[in-house]
């Protein structure tokens, strides 16, 4: 108001300053006529000024600069003043939007936000991914329609319990997923969805490794137990008989230590977090023991070669390759019916190093041939505990070769026999002075 009269007062006093001063210097006539032009003058600058706020208004921009004076400085002033305010409240709400999404998107749990009709709102990628819809086209569908399982319907329908729900082979996939429903406000509600497929599996495999160990023991130690009762029992048993009782017990009691010793190996090498050692073990003294390792088992019954004579080292631990190695030939001469053939071979191949045992003996169905290496497959479990097998052999191998920065290959033909390649890369090769690998067709050692 003071503002008003001070503006207002101001430009009156100006003007009848101005009019008295031109009346008296020319008459009351031109003082009249210069107080009508001063306010004239006056109204169309107010009116020019208003259609410059009206056009800013539309534009919803001020011009950049303009100083009108007066009164129209401090409104158009005012006016920047707010139209920043405003720019500075959007840019602060936009970066907290954007950063939203951003952690939104990196959120590895899945974030549903649904509407009392279970209609999607708004979901981050995980969530899109949990449950294989898309935000842009799926926005408004109603959930249950996507993902149509009664009991999961009935969790979105009941009050908030705390429990998650578990909902498996979402949308016919592997996929297992642990939800939650978070109220948000009268008619929305959170859904927070995580991934446990890979904590179910390790559950299970860890569940299957009790059973298979409970198991393995179970049959050797009733054995074992029953012949201790009969002995107990004072039941007399003749001399041959007795031997036959003690040499059972004393193969089943191996067949326990082997497979305990087994265990306490692959959980070694299982929990074993740094690289394998880099000293250099030289490969032809290796194979040699194996190959009279493998004589040894064979018993005269295989034809045995070995084409070892390489001057190459491999930078591991001598302990592990070893026991995967001889596992490989433990295997084949136990796999290979008598009369078969069975060869060890180093040979370099693109720069890696690779040790194979071949052998002619029953081979492998090829859809057991992915699950091999795990602990306690079997593809013949009678024929395995007969040959004295745990069921860990490949499952050690696995490991040792994974220590070494080493594969394991292998290929086989039921009825033709396998071939078991454990390559090492060149990076943990040290080369001899003169590499003499030898051919296929150049054996060093043979045995038949
Ligand atoms: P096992 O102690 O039963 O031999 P492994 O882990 O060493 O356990 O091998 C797993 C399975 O792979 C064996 O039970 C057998 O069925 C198969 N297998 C391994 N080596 C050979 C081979 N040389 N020839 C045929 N089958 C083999």
């Amino acid at each position: 108001m003071k503002q008003f009269f001070k503006y207002v007062l101001g430009a009156l006093l100006a003007a009848l300053i101005f009019s008295t001063l031109i009346s008296l210097a020319f008459g009351w006539v031109w003082g009249i006529a210069s107080l009508a032009f001063f306010m004239a003058a006056a109204a169309a600058r107010d009116s020019w000024q208003l259609l410059t706020l009206n056009r800013w208004l539309a534009r919803h921009q001020a011009s950049a600069g303009y100083q009108p004076g007066g009164i129209w400085s401090q409104v158009f002033g005012r006016l920047h003043g707010l139209e920043r305010h405003a720019e500075q409240t959007q840019q602060k709400l936009r970066d907290a939007l954007e950063r939203f999404q951003r952690a939104g998107a990196a959120l590895p749990n899945g974030v549903i936000v649904i509407d009392q009709s279970d209609r999607i709102l708004w979901c981050n990628p995980s969530a899109e991914r949990h449950f294989g819809i898309a935000l842009k086209q799926d926005r408004g569908q109603s959930l249950t329609y996507l993902i149509r399982h009664a009991d999961f319907a009935e969790y979105l329908q009941s009050p908030p319990s705390g429990h998650p729900f578990i909902l498996r082979r979402v949308r016919g996939t592997d996929l297992s997923l642990s939800l939650e429903i978070v109220p948000l406000s009268e008619d929305e509600r959170m859904l927070v969805t995580h991934d446990i497929t890979q904590m179910e599996r390790d559950e299970q495999v860890r569940r299957d490794f009790v059973a298979n160990v409970s198991h393995e023991l179970r049959t050797p130690l009733t054995v074992v137990g029953g012949y201790i009762e009969t002995l107990l029992d004072g039941e007399t048993l003749d001399a041959a008989m007795q031997r036959r009782v003690l040499s059972t017990m004393r193969s089943q009691t191996q067949r326990m230590q082997n497979l305990v010793e087994e265990l306490l190996s692959l959980s070694r090498l299982e929990s074993q977090h740094a690289p394998a050692p880099d000293s250099p073990i030289p490969v032809s003294p290796i194979l040699q023991q194996l190959f009279q390792m493998a004589r040894h088992l064979s018993e005269g019954r295989h034809d045995i070669q070995c084409l070892c004579d390489s001057t190459d080292s491999i930078l591991g631990s001598e302990s592990e390759l070893m026991s995967a190695f001889s596992n490989l030939v433990t295997n084949a001469v136990r796999y290979t019916p008598p009369g078969g053939k069975i060869t060890l071979q180093w040979r370099r191949e693109r720069g890696d190093g690779v040790f194979t045992v071949q052998d002619s003996g029953i081979g492998i169905p090829p859809e057991h041939l992915p699950r091999l290496t795990e602990r306690f497959y079997r593809v013949d479990r009678a024929r395995s505990r007969e040959t004295g097998g745990t069921g860990l052999g490949l499952a050690i191998v696995k490991q040792v070769a994974m220590h070494h920065d080493s594969k394991l290959e292998i290929t086989s033909e039921p009825g033709k026999g396998s071939t078991f390649a454990f390559r090492v890369p060149q990076s943990r090769i040290v080369p001899g002075h003169e590499d003499h690998a030898p051919e296929i067709d150049q054996p060093h050692f043979s045995e038949s």
